[in-house]
């Protein structure tokens, strides 16, 4: 069965209907993602279902597709980061849970999940910390130099992503 895009489920609901969803949004959705990217002009399109098939415990299990657009780090142009993700993830699990199965959990309001905030999470946690296009020539005042990696730790807008994951 497909359905529609909607940005919040019931969870049990889902489950019982083996129901795999698809839809397409702005990234212009994602606000917090939207301070990290230097625009939210595209589209992301998602692709998910929820199941209890793998873990035996319920999860969500998707993929994302889409090109976000970050600031170079050498040049402070923009350079485009495509996003070609599958995540999978259980839902309300408990620390032994997570444990034993070695994946993450997200968290439901009350049995509802906000899609949106998932799919957020998971790309804020897929930005590189450092965005630098391939050709090293991009910026022609850039002079490496043996403490090049502490200037471009300094400026990085993304080392506060670090912490995230430890949440
Ligand atoms: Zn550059």
């Amino acid at each position: 069965m497909q359905g529609k895009l909607q940005q919040v489920y019931r969870v049990s609901k889902e489950l019982g209907q083996n129901s795999l969803l698809t839809g397409s949004f702005r990234l212009s959705k994602l606000p917090r993602l939207g301070s990290l990217v230097v625009s939210t002009e595209a589209d992301l399109t998602v692709t998910f279902e929820f199941t209890t098939d793998e873990y035996r415990h319920p999860s969500i299990k998707g993929h994302i597709d889409t090109e976000l657009l970050v600031e170079c780090q050498r040049c402070l142009e923009p350079m485009v980061y495509p996003i070609d993700l599958d995540f999978h993830l259980l839902i309300d699990a408990t620390e032994e849970d997570v444990e034993s199965f070695q994946i993450d959990t997200v968290l439901t309001d009350e049995g509802y999940l906000d899609v949106f905030e998932v799919i957020e999470d998971e790309l804020i946690l897929a930005l590189p910390l450092i965005s630098l296009h391939e050709d090293p020539a991009c910026n022609k005042h850039w002079q490496p130099s043996s403490n090049e990696e502490v200037v471009v730790e300094k400026n990085n807008p993304f080392a506060v992503l670090q912490t995230l994951k430890d949440k």
